[in-house]
């Protein structure tokens, strides 16, 4: 499956791709990680890169590429990837058509996650990730709770920290290039019957299921797929409960022993409220 999940800044592609990526065991590439990683490493990347991405801006699609080519000729792609962040305008879009053709590894789809504008500003101001696991929460709609408050990691609760550009004066500019250089994209790719559109808002699970659809994915395992629809279901369902509640009962009458285990004293007064005239069983006549 190689797929490219296509959205707005919050609108919930990594978490959506590091879902997936554990479900398929297919690699999630998300080139704001990269860049992240290069710029925490110091390496000549990150500092060319550092820059725009401080600003909001997009990073030189010279440097993108060059990292998006490296990656794509890792051995673990080979059974496919889904691209997180990337193509973000046009001139990415066409390179990564050329490289794949190269690589003879067309894409399968583009999903686009819809989501409304106050929705995008809410979500990235409540957005923090764990320095250790890389694991992306947020403390208004989805904090880390229970089991899942414990980095895989260390062992210990996530050190949640705010990504440096999801501060208000760069996500009003990473919506406006949004809007300019990526949005454009989504025409590009309906044109060649790759799109598929999911409402990304609402429960994190009820979106996983939305993806899963997308992709023609099998449903998840019942206890995983109950969890993520019960915020959408109500509360019960009617319907079924009675239906099931007989077919014991029923199966229980069929097995209950006839007439023998009717108590005798209370056989000896049905026996008496009946016709006097009955005859007595066969067996008896025969012995007089
Ligand atoms: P993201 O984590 O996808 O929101 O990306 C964070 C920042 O990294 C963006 O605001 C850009 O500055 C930069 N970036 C990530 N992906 C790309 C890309 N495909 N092309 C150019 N810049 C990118």
């Amino acid at each position: 499956m190689r797929i490219v999940l296509l959205g707005a800044p919050g609108s919930g592609k990594g978490t959506q791709a590091q879902r997936l990526a554990e479900r398929t065991g297919i690699p999630q590439i998300s080139t704001g990680d990269l860049l992240r990683a290069a710029v925490a490493r110091g390496t000549e990347l990150g500092i060319k890169a550092k820059a725009a991405m401080d600003e909001g801006r997009l990073v030189d699609d010279a440097l993108v590429l060059g990292m998006i080519r490296e990656r794509l000729a890792e051995p673990d792609t080979r059974a496919g990837f889904i691209l997180d962040g990337f193509p973000r305008n046009l001139v990415q879009a066409a390179a990564l058509d050329g490289l794949l053709a190269e690589l003879k590894q067309p894409l399968d789809a583009v999903v686009q996650f819809e989501v409304d504008r106050a929705e995008l500003v809410k979500r990235i101001s409540g957005r923090r990730t764990c320095a250790d696991c890389a694991c992306v929460f947020n403390v208004l709609t989805s904090p880390p709770t229970g089991a899942a408050a414990i980095c895989p990691r260390t062992g210990a609760p996530h050190r949640l920290i705010q990504r440096a550009d999801d501060n208000e004066a760069t996500v009003a500019e990473r919506l406006r290039v949004y809007e300019e250089k990526t949005r454009p994209l989504i025409a590009f790719y309906q044109s060649r019957g790759l799109l598929r559109a999911i409402d990304a808002e609402g429960q994190v699970d009820a979106v996983t299921e939305r993806l899963g659809v997308a992709l023609g994915l099998a449903p998840r395992p019942a206890a995983a797929a109950r969890k993520g629809a019960a915020a959408k279901r109500p509360p019960r369902r009617k319907p079924a409960r009675p239906a099931r509640r007989r077919r014991p009962a029923a199966r229980a009458e069929k097995r209950r022993p006839a007439p023998k285990k009717v108590p005798a004293r209370a056989a000896r007064k049905k026996r008496a409220g009946g016709p006097r005239t009955r005859k007595p069983p066969a067996r008896r006549r025969a012995r007089r």
